[in-house]
C-alpha cells in the first residue's frame, strides 16, 4: 500500500465530474470574452519564478518544489501559471506585431509546499486568465467582471469582491517609506516573517496572519493617503464601472496579494458561508506593470486572475449545489447466455456510434445480477435479449425508473431510444437531453 504524498488528493469518479463541470463553465465564460487557451509546461526554469513571482514572496522563499535536473539545471514545478503564460507569449513572439490585447486562459495543476489544511493543498488546480498589452481602467474592469460573472454563473450568492489598489511606482515608493517608518519601532515584537518582509518588501507585512501583528497592522498608514493623482483617478474609474455593472465590492486597504508582480488594482473573490468555515479566497488577481518586461518581453502592462478549482468545488459541495444526477447512462445491455455476448458488444458499439452512452454486461451474469448492475450504473434503460429475441430480431426495453417494459424491433431501437431520450442529438447541451425534452438545437443526428 502506498500513501498519497502529503498535501495531495485524488480527484476521482463523481468528484472528477464536478471538477470538469466547474472548469468547463469557466472555460465557456472565458471563450465568450474571446480568451484563447494556453497550455504551458508544468516545469520551468526556477529563475522565471524568482524574477516574476518575486524573491520576497512566501512562494519563492518557502514553497517551491525546486530540484536540479540531470543536466544540473534548476527546475521548478510551477507554483502558479501567470509567469509561464507570459513566458510563453515571449517565447512564441506574440508581442512582435503588437496585436493587443493578447488574451489567454489556462487550467492546470500548481505546486506549493504549504502546510496542508482546509482548502490548502500542495498540488491544486487553477483556472485563470491574462489580458496582456493594455492598460486602461476599462480593460481592468472587464477582466474583474469576467471573474465575477464566472462565479455568479456557478450560483455563488454571498460573493464578496475585495479590492484595493497598489498604485503606480511613485505611490508604492512613498507608501513603502511610510510603512517602514511606522513598523520600525514595533519590529522587535513582530514575527520572524515580518522581520524579513520588512527588509524584502514591507507591503507584505500588511498580509501577516499573526494576531498580535494584525493589531499593529490595523493602525498602519493607508495606501489611499499616498496614491498619486493618476493612480487615484484610475482606481475610481474601475470602481465606477464595477458599480455600474452591479458588482458588489468591499474596499480592503490591506489587500496586497502574495505575489510581487502586482501594481495598480488588486482583488480577491471571497465567499461568506453560513457554516463560518473559512476556505480562503476563491481566487484573486491584479494588474501588473513590469512582469512582461521582467520575463523578457516589451514594456507592456497586463491584468489577470486565477481561481482555485479545489476551493470552488469544496464550497459548491458545502452548498449542496451539484445536482445528484439520477441517470448516468442511457442504457445497459443485458444479454442472456454467454453465446450472445458478442452480439451484445456489437449492439453496444452501434448505439455508441449513434451518440448514446452505453454499458454492456460481458461477464456472463444472471438476470438479477445484471439488473442490479444496471441500477448501480444509473442506467435509464435496460436492453434485454436472449437467443429467441435475436432470432426474432427484437429486444426487451425496460425503463428502470418506471419499471415499464416494451418489446421493440431491432430496426426501431435507435429511433425509439432517440425519441425516449429527447432527441438523442450529439450536441453538448446536456441539460436538454433529459427524457421527454427536445434539445434546443433541434439537431437529431
Ligand atoms: P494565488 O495564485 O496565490 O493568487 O492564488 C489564487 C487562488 O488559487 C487562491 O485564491 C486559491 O483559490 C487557490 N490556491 C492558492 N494556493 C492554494 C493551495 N495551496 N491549495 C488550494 N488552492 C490554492
Amino acid at each position: 500500500m502506498f500513501n498519497l504524498v502529503k498535501g495531495t488528493h485524488d480527484v476521482i469518479l463523481n468528484e472528477a465530474d464536478k471538477y470538469s463541470f466547474v472548469e468547463n463553465m469557466f472555460i465557456d465564460i472565458a471563450r465568450r470574452y474571446n480568451y484563447k487557451e494556453f497550455r504551458t509546461p508544468i516545469i520551468e526554469y526556477s529563475e522565471l519564478f524568482s524574477r516574476s513571482v518575486g524573491d520576497s514572496s512566501d512562494i519563492v522563499r518557502k514553497e517551491m518544489y525546486t530540484f536540479l535536473d540531470k543536466g544540473n539545471r534548476s527546475i521548478t514545478l510551477r507554483p502558479e501559471l501567470t509567469a509561464g503564460i507570459i513566458r510563453s507569449m515571449v517565447t512564441n513572439k506574440l508581442f512582435v506585431n503588437q496585436d493587443y490585447p493578447i488574451k489567454a486562459f489556462y487550467v492546470g495543476p500548481c505546486f506549493r509546499y504549504e502546510r496542508p489544511q482546509t482548502g490548502r493543498y500542495r498540488q491544486f488546480n487553477q483556472f485563470g486568465v491574462e489580458c496582456v498589452g493594455v492598460s486602461t481602467p476599462l480593460r481592468d474592469a472587464e477582466v474583474i467582471l469576467l471573474g465575477y460573472k464566472a462565479l455568479k454563473k456557478l450560483n455563488f450568492e454571498n460573493l464578496t469582491l475585495k479590492i484595493n489598489t497598489l498604485g503606480d511606482e511613485e505611490t508604492r515608493t512613498n507608501y513603502k517609506n511610510a510603512l517602514k517608518e511606522y513598523f520600525k519601532p514595533y519590529l522587535e515584537t513582530m514575527c520572524d516573517d515580518c522581520k524579513s518582509r520588512f527588509e524584502l518588501n514591507v507591503l507584505r507585512i500588511l498580509d501577516c496572519k499573526v494576531p498580535s501583528d494584525q493589531e499593529i497592522v490595523k493602525n498602519a498608514p493607508k495606501i489611499t493617503d499616498y496614491l498619486s493623482e493618476t493612480a487615484k483617478t484610475n482606481f475610481k474609474e474601475i470602481l465606477r464601472i464595477l458599480e455600474k455593472n452591479n458588482v458588489k465590492y468591499e474596499l480592503d486597504y490591506n489587500l496586497v496579494r502574495g505575489l510581487d508582480y502586482y501594481s495598480g488594482v488588486v482583488f480577491e473573490f471571497h465567499y461568506k458561508g453560513e457554516s463560518n468555515k473559512d476556505f480562503g479566497a476563491l481566487g484573486g488577481g491584479g494588474h501588473y506593470n513590469n512582469l512582461v518586461k521582467e520575463v523578457g518581453g516589451p514594456e507592456v502592462e497586463g491584468i489577470g486572475f486565477s481561481f482555485g478549482i479545489e476551493r470552488v468545488v469544496s464550497i459548491l459541495n458545502e452548498l449542496d449545489a451539484f445536482e445528484d444526477s439520477q441517470i448516468e447512462l442511457h442504457a445497459y445491455i443485458m444479454p442472456i447466455g454467454e453465446e450472445n455476448q458478442e452480439y451484445a458488444l456489437n449492439l453496444a458499439e452501434e448505439l455508441r456510434d449513434n451518440g448514446f452512452e452505453i454499458d454492456v454486461s460481458l461477464e456472463n451474469k444472471g438476470m438479477s445480477q445484471m439488473f442490479k448492475k444496471a441500477t448501480r450504473r444509473k442506467a435509464l434503460y435496460a436492453i434485454i435479449f436472449g437467443e429467441n429475441e435475436i432470432q426474432n430480431n427484437e429486444f426487451g426495453l425496460k425503463n428502470l425508473l418506471t419499471e415499464e417494459q416494451i418489446t421493440i424491433k431491432k430496426e426501431e431501437l435507435i429511433d425509439v431510444l432517440t425519441k425516449l431520450l429527447g432527441g438523442g442529438c450529439s450536441c453538448d447541451h446536456d441539460h436538454d437531453h433529459e427524457e421527454g425534452h427536445e434539445c434546443c438545437c433541434k439537431r437529431s443526428d
